[in-house]
């Protein structure tokens, strides 16, 4: 059984609807530009799309379009421009903003959305202590085998009409604030996939999305949603790919690609699950493959890789830098501890963040930077870093930083005080910013490469693709019919050379 795969493997922009000048239509003058046409067949847009409050996009409030950033008429001139959409289904949560939750604390029990959330202590019923502050303690045998992502328990105390204090289940972000007018919070609330209220609520945003524009759909952070006493709150087997299974019936109906959104160690495999049940996957490896090859002058490994995707037939999007940091804990099992911890260490010294799980040892989840400041703002790494991520299997994502050669942006970082730090990789650019940046060679070679992606027929889904490392060259072809694209790239130096075959004829890009 699988998800409809209909997306070309072309390369994909992505961005903020406010990264490139402040609104998306002007993203579609940027992509309309001479310097811009026919680099990019798709186009990520992250959910401040949509109507949200937290997390820069990922606290829905509903699937509404943003009016101050975008409006229909955007998303149809990008469509006559023959671009596609990638689009976020945020399953896993909803913005205590949304009418669901509001509802819920209007009404109380007699709310219709009394089940839409996670009522903590109702899901704990019976499993543990109630404490003095009105939460239940989970007994130790019932909440062992659970994954929290911020220190203590993962609740938002919210307040009912009868002014009593009820904990929700929230495990991504929270923002409490005492004012004047009484305490004010936002969070981004989990749904309980067990209430059909939730699945129609599914069912219209997927319908919504796909008349957006959209033809793939991320599914973020989907291996939170399953939820069961005892049991993993993270990837629980079966319960996450029963969900999967049920959502891909939703997304069959309107012809949506499913890229679900997961990070987990390279040795667990769950990328070849997601491939083996029909879906597209992200290659989250390549980033920090990347650097490391670079920093290491040794390509064996992610030719390795490449070979592995080729073999098994894996159909991943995947990118340099993006929204959220450089994966590492993705990187387990792939490359040693010592040269995850030297990549770490290279990216930390060049003005990087990392972020870690409850600062606990070898917990690194990511490390936060441009991917440009990353390879130490390097003109020639960030040129070889871009030709090989274009010729790895795979539909190329490129952040609109990493195209434009932005670098660490600390000022933003303090701006944003605690758990800022993915700012550094935020900023966003006005029109003379791009200009500047359409200027610098190492964006123009860009261009001319993704040019070369997008429209040459050696590249596509079922392309025949060779990887080899031989020293410190690696060199990868696409084959398609009669035409053919080879990349020669040193590591030693940072040269490459990217050829063009037709039949006889032989061109360099
Ligand atoms: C996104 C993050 C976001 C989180 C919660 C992740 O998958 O990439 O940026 O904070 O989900 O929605």
């Amino acid at each position: 059984m699988s998800n409809v795969i209909s997306a070309n493997n072309k390369p994909m922009l992505n961005a903020y609807p406010d990264s490139l000048g402040g609104t998306l239509k002007d993203i579609v003058d940027f992509l309309s530009k001479d310097e811009l046409t026919s680099t990019f067949s798709s186009f990520y847009i992250l959910p401040s799309l949509y109507h949200t409050d937290l997390d820069r996009g990922f606290s829905v409030i509903d699937y509404g379009l943003e009016k101050n950033l975008a409006t229909k008429k955007d998303l149809d001139a990008l469509r006559k421009m023959g671009i596609d959409l990638k689009l976020d289904f945020i399953l896993n949560h909803a913005s205590v903003q949304s009418p669901q939750f509001q509802d819920l604390l209007n009404k109380g029990d007699d709310s219709e959305y009394k089940d839409f959330f996670i009522n903590w202590n109702k899901f704990w019923e019976g499993k543990g202590e109630l404490t003095q502050e009105g939460y239940i303690q989970p007994d130790e045998e019932y909440i062992k085998d659970m994954f929290f992502r911020k220190p203590g328990l993962p609740i938002l105390m919210v307040t009912m009409p009868d002014g009593k204090k009820v904990p929700y289940w929230n495990t991504f972000y929270q923002e409490v604030k005492n004012t004047p007018q009484g305490i004010k919070y936002l969070g981004q609330m989990d749904l309980n996939i067990k209430s059909d209220l939730v699945w129609e609520f599914y069912d219209d945003t997927l319908h919504k999305i796909s008349d957006y524009g959209a033809s793939i759909v991320r599914l973020d952070a989907f291996a939170y949603a399953p939820k069961e006493p005892g049991e993993k709150n993270f990837l629980n087997e079966p319960g996450t790919w029963d969900l999967l299974s049920k959502v891909r019936e939703l997304a069959d109906k309107y012809k949506l690609t499913l890229l679900p959104e997961i990070h987990a160690s390279y040795s667990e495999k769950i990328y070849e699950t997601i491939a083996d049940k029909g879906y597209m996957t992200y290659d989250f490896f390549l980033p920090g493959l990347i650097i490391d090859a670079f920093e290491n002058k040794y390509g064996d490994t992610i030719v390795k890789w490449a070979n592995e995707l080729i073999d098994k037939k894996i159909r991943t999007v995947n990118m340099l830098g993006c929204h959220d940091g450089i994966p590492l804990l993705d990187l387990k099992g792939l490359i040693s501890e010592e040269q995850i911890q030297s990549l770490i260490d290279t990216v930390v010294a060049r003005g990087g963040y990392v972020k870690d799980l409850h600062g606990a040892k070898n917990m690194y989840y990511q490390v936060n930077a441009t991917y440009y400041s990353a390879l130490g703002e390097d003109n020639k790494k960030m040129l070889a870093a871009r030709a090989l991520q274009l010729f790895m299997p795979g539909k190329p994502q490129v952040w609109y930083l990493d195209l434009l050669a932005g670098k660490n942006d600390h000022e933003a970082v303090k701006a944003a005080g605690a758990g800022g730090h993915k700012e550094i990789n935020r900023t966003n650019y006005s029109k003379e910013m791009i200009e500047n940046a359409l200027e610098k060679d190492v964006v123009k070679r860009q261009l001319e490469l993704l040019k070369f992606r997008n429209s040459y027929r050696a590249f596509s889904f079922d392309s025949d693709i060779t990887a080899s490392c031989e020293g410190k060259i690696i060199n990868i072809k696409w084959k398609n019919g009669e035409y053919e694209a080879l990349l020669k790239l040193d590591l030693e130096s940072f040269d490459f050379v990217v050829v063009a075959k037709t039949g006889e004829d032989e061109i360099t890009v």
